[in-house]
């Protein structure tokens, strides 16, 4: 039986179906991109407890359960929701990473939070916003010169509520 079983082990630690000596077994190729260099996550499962997470390609020889073996943590395996930087942000998520939506609007362009599903408000870095100021634009010339531009963000269906507001 552990002959047979051998015999159908796959070669590579990479390909779905490989354990390792810690019973740790690979799922899928995830198609991320790791935290080594040049790694590739794979999501793996502990054939102990059934948890399932994403490690280095590089990792998976000798990968412990984060779960029950007291391995490190696991990576994400899905996509993370601000891979995209029009995404907007839930209230929610822009909540519980507040500091990464300030890093974005600084780095990536300004961030949108929706609100029940409704775009609620615009987080701006400083000096893009220092630079609308200046420009003396208004917020809805500033959004369509910004990276935002062609975002899904509608000003334009709505030009007499932009007027009423008077910027
Ligand atoms: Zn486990």
């Amino acid at each position: 039986m552990s002959r047979a079983r051998q015999a159908r082990t796959p070669a590579s630690t990479t390909e779905p179906g490989f354990e390792n000596r810690n019973r740790q077994q690979v799922v899928r190729p995830t198609g991320l991109r790791g935290t080594d260099h040049n790694a590739r996550v794979y999501e793996i499962v502990c054939r102990d407890c059934g948890y399932r997470y994403g490690a280095n390609g590089t990792d998976i020889h000798d990968r412990k359960c984060p779960k029950c073996q007291g391995g490190k943590p696991g990576l994400p395996t899905e996509p993370r929701l601000e891979s995209s930087p029009i995404e907007p942000w839930t209230v929610a998520d822009a909540k519980a990473r507040f500091s990464e939506v300030l890093e974005k609007a600084r780095t990536e362009g300004p961030q949108v939070i929706t609100r029940n599903g409704k775009k609620a408000a615009v987080v701006v870095g400083i000096d893009e916003w220092e630079k609308k100021t200046k420009r003396q634009g208004t917020l809805a010339e500033f959004l369509h010169n910004s990276p935002w531009r062609g975002a899904d963000i509608d000003l334009e269906r709505s030009p007499e509520k932009m007027r009423e507001i008077e910027f």
